[in-house]
């Protein structure tokens, strides 16, 4: 008999499953609505496009397509990635400041490996992004928290924090943020809030990693979306992208734009990883690029999910008790729920599986685990009737828990 655990490394032990994950195993097996996962809508795909592209690409370029491929990227993938971003994002790159990465995830997990020694600082939001949480971990910083209103992260809390730190001689490594249509929360920050917070990164001398996997995936045409990247005058932000909200995730395309300087040491990372990025989807992605079809498709999105978001806006506003707090997103695929009651969400959530619906409990997405009375609901991937019916299922279960508790 071997005894494996005695053969793990230290770093396993700062390796978590992540709950969702668990989660949706559970929900596997069983009819459930769920608003666990976060999954972007299947009818999103431009899978017509796709499948003449794939074809195109094989049978003209099978040679290169099927090949090993430069670390940072295919060359004409960046080219098209780049002119992407400039019209999108306003974002002006040179190519050698891109590296593609196997999904955004792969990028959050780079920025940690290159950048946070043990004990390093790292501010996050709290809540934020839980994947990104354990791909930090596994670098053992100390995570400070910075909480959110309808407005994004506190930047007047983050400046008290600074200051704070600054008089104990502690400096911060890097600020993560989720600016638009924030994972989990849904919030956006506002314009002056941006302003302010790259204004405090130069104060204070740290980088701030800006993830904008929902820069585009956002409803209302009337918010200000302008990345903190086009803001920045300095170069500290490195910017994190994604295609997988708003072409596909099973493609696992996103990139790190970043000065060159950070980019080659990015560069360096990603070769010991995984030498590079699958190249067939780089060469088919550059074809979509080329041809237009995420514009043309980003409409259709937007409209699908801008739907969805009301309908479950609506339902929670006719269904669950008058005190809870929650979010009215912009964009994304999330809305995110304070009960203000004493409910602890991670005992609930048996009970709603029972009944048929599952969420993720809030805490998962806090560094401390805090927030024991918050709960994250996806509208991207339920129908509108699946939501309607699960909101009801969900709003009537907290009224009897809250009335019982009493
Ligand atoms: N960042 C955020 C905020 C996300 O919500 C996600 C996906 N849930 C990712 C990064 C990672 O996405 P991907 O690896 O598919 O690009």
């Amino acid at each position: 008999m071997v005894t494996y655990s005695e053969f793990l490394s230290e770093a396993t032990k700062f390796m978590r499953a992540s709950e969702i994950r668990e989660l949706l195993k559970l929900t596997e097996t069983r009819k459930i609505i769920s608003f666990a996962g976060g999954l972007p809508d299947p009818q999103t795909f431009p899978i017509k496009h796709l499948k003449k592209i794939a074809k195109e690409v094989i049978e003209k370029n099978g040679a290169k397509a099927l090949q090993y491929s430069p670390t940072k990227g295919v060359t004409c993938y960046r080219e098209e990635l780049a002119k992407f971003l400039s019209r999108n994002r306003g974002l002006k790159v040179d190519i050698e400041e891109i590296v593609v990465t196997t999904g955004s995830q792969q990028a959050l997990d780079i920025i940690a490996r290159t950048l946070i020694n043990p004990n390093d600082i790292v501010i996050v939001e709290a809540p934020t992004y839980l994947a990104a949480l354990n791909a930090f971990r596994i670098q053992r910083p100390n995570f400070i928290g910075i909480p959110i209103d309808d407005n994004g992260m506190k930047v007047d809390v983050l400046e008290d924090i600074l200051k704070k730190l600054r008089s104990e001689g502690k400096k911060v490594k890097f600020l993560y943020t989720v600016p638009i249509a924030q994972n989990p929360s849904g919030v956006t920050l506002s314009p002056d809030r941006k302003k302010r917070l790259l204004e405090l990164a130069e104060e204070y001398d740290f980088l701030v990693v800006e993830d904008d996997v929902y820069g585009l995936l956002v409803f209302d045409a009337s918010v200000d979306t302008t990345p903190l990247k086009v803001i920045d005058k300095t170069g500290r932000v490195i910017y994190v992208g994604s295609f997988s909200k708003i072409l596909s995730p099973g493609m696992r395309l996103g990139h790190i734009v970043a000065p060159k300087e950070l980019a080659d040491v990015f560069e360096r990372c990603k070769q010991a990883l995984d030498l590079h990025t699958p190249t067939l989807t780089q060469y088919i992605a550059a074809e979509a690029l080329r041809k237009g079809i995420i514009e043309e498709n980003l409409p259709r999105i937007r409209e699908l999910y801008r739907s969805k978001r009301d309908v479950m806006v609506e339902a929670i506003a006719e269904n669950f008790p008058e005190n809870v707090w929650y979010t009215k997103p912009i964009g994304g695929m999330f809305v995110w729920v304070k009960l203000n009651m004493n409910i602890d969400t991670k005992e609930l959530l048996p009970k709603a599986v029972e009944r048929g619906v599952a969420y993720v409990p809030g805490k998962a997405f806090y560094h401390d685990m805090s927030g024991i009375d918050t709960m994250r609901l996806n509208f991207s991937y339920p129908s509108p009737k699946e939501i309607r019916e699960g909101i009801k299922i969900l709003g009537n279960l907290i009224k009897e828990v809250a009335k019982s508790s009493q």
